[in-house]
């Protein structure tokens, strides 16, 4: 089967690569010269674990291969997925649809043969149905399918979640798209993927009401953090006792510093936005998203709070900066507002991240960067864990102890147990817990 993804960025990519390694030959295509040219040379123009290998192997295999142009992979295709991106619109918040609808146009032009054009990124409901008008409109002749199938990986375990999905969902009704997809997704039979086909609306619904629901989970157990604050309780130990309970699931019960990242917060938005303009608003994911934004400005109260309320001239560590560990990702990553609200205040901040700097240094400002925690510790005020990479998980706080200016540690993924920071000598301040001073 010939597969060209447009649009090589983390879903992109990753489902090119997977796709290509099930044995189909898929083209990659991307609109930027940089990331076509670093992939043709053999680099990764992203952080995500094991995808190298996968686009290496599949590379040589001749299976998978790249292109800055989509005319001439398109015309031979038997699938087209748009992988491109969908970001918040300026101004109101709906998802900016032009990059789809782009694709869309310049696909319409250079098909041929029967084509199934598939929405792999995440887009509203009613965006099928407006690819096939442009279709219709200006390609009236040309025999397609278009359908929803979106894409459920989460970054920094992309490659497993793309092989072994919980489902798959793809939304159409038209039986020739049915067969081209069960191909395309045919060699996870063997891992027993759940196909689930529904119509083409309700697909594209399934993956805001997904997003929707995993931001509002986590949202709860955020605003339960501040409640255990109060009343003295373990907001961990509360998620495990509940999460024990199948009807609520362990998942997503991590309290921290408000969820960020490239689909939460404009998901959510999106959502919110559709629904208002449907006039059946969605007031749980309307507090969701205004709790989580003022979320992230307070975790920078939160610092300033455990420096004794004042971080004028003072030098923070942050530890991480991503939005999660094992990615480089920093769209919309907490740490930007965090940093800000540090910043507004007066403070120094050096930060250190395994993978994220190089984006960060686009996003954030006046900053310095260190090569390790251990070198951005020295002569410090405060250490804040802002993300839990598995480098600052042992960390040795009997060295940071001996460089830091003022023994305190503000852990926003609750990474540490209470003591093991303390009987070091430090003010321990984490998230829904008892602060250890
Ligand atoms: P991304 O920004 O990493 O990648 C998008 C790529 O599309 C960019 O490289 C861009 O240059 C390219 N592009 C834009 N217009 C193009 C065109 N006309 N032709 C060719 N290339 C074009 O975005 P992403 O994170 O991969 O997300 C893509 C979509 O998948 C979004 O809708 C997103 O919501 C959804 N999604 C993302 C994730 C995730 O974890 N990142 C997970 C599930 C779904």
């Amino acid at each position: 089967m010939r597969i060209v993804m447009i649009g090589s960025g983390y879903v992109g990519l990753v489902s090119g690569a997977c796709l290509a390694d099930f044995g189909h030959h898929v083209t990659c295509v991307d609109k930027s010269a940089a990331k076509i040219d670093a992939l043709e040379a053999g680099q990764v123009p992203i952080f995500e674990p094991g995808l190298d290998a996968i686009i290496e192997h599949n590379r040589t295999s001749g299976r998978l291969d790249f292109s800055k142009d989509l005319a001439s992979p398109v015309a031979e295709a038997d699938v087209v997925f748009i992988a491109v991106g969908t970001p918040s619109r300026r101004g109101d918040g709906h998802a900016d649809l032009s990059y789809v609808y782009a694709a869309a146009r310049e696909i319409a032009a250079a098909v041929s043969g029967f084509t199934v054009i598939v929405t792999k990124s995440t887009v509203p409901v009613g965006t099928g149905d407006e690819i096939e008008r442009i279709f219709r409109d200006e390609f009236p002749e040309k025999d397609i399918a278009v359908v929803s199938n979106p894409e459920f990986l989460r970054e920094g375990a992309a490659i497993t979640d793309f092989k072994r999905p919980d489902r798959i969902v793809i939304g159409t009704e038209e039986p020739r798209a049915v067969e081209v997809m069960r191909e395309v997704y045919r060699p996870l039979y063997l891992n027993e993927a759940p196909l689930y086909f529904c119509e083409r609306r309700t697909s594209e619904l399934i993956k805001y009401a997904a997003n929707a629901f995993l931001a509002m989970k986590i949202t709860f157990i955020n605003e339960i953090a501040d409640l255990c604050e109060q009343l003295g309780a373990d907001v961990q130990k509360v998620a495990k006792g509940i999460g024990m309970d199948k009807r609520i699931g362990d998942k997503f019960l991590h309290a921290g510093p408000g969820y960020g990242g490239s689909c939460f917060p404009k998901d959510t938005l999106a959502l919110v936005k559709t629904a208002q303009d449907h006039d059946s608003p969605v007031r749980l994911i309307e507090t969701t998203v205004a709790i989580n934004d003022n979320r992230k400005r307070a975790m920078g109260r939160k610092v300033i709070a455990a420096c004794d309320g004042n971080v004028r001239g003072k030098k923070i560590a942050i530890l991480g900066l991503t939005f999660k560990p094992n990615t480089d990702d920093m769209r919309d990553a907490p740490s930007i507002t965090i940093i800000q609200a540090l910043l507004d205040g007066g403070a120094k901040v050096h930060a250190f991240d395994p993978e994220g700097m190089e984006m960060a240094k686009e996003v954030i400002g006046p900053i310095t960067y260190g090569k390790d925690p251990y070198d951005i510790a020295d002569g410090a005020d405060a250490i804040v864990i802002v993300t839990e990479w598995d480098e600052f998980r042992a960390l040795d706080f009997k060295r940071l102890k001996s460089m830091v200016r003022t023994p305190v540690v503000v852990d926003l993924r609750n990474v540490y147990p209470v003591a093991e920071v303390t009987k070091h000598g430090f003010s321990y301040f984490a998230v829904g817990k008892k602060n250890e001073k």
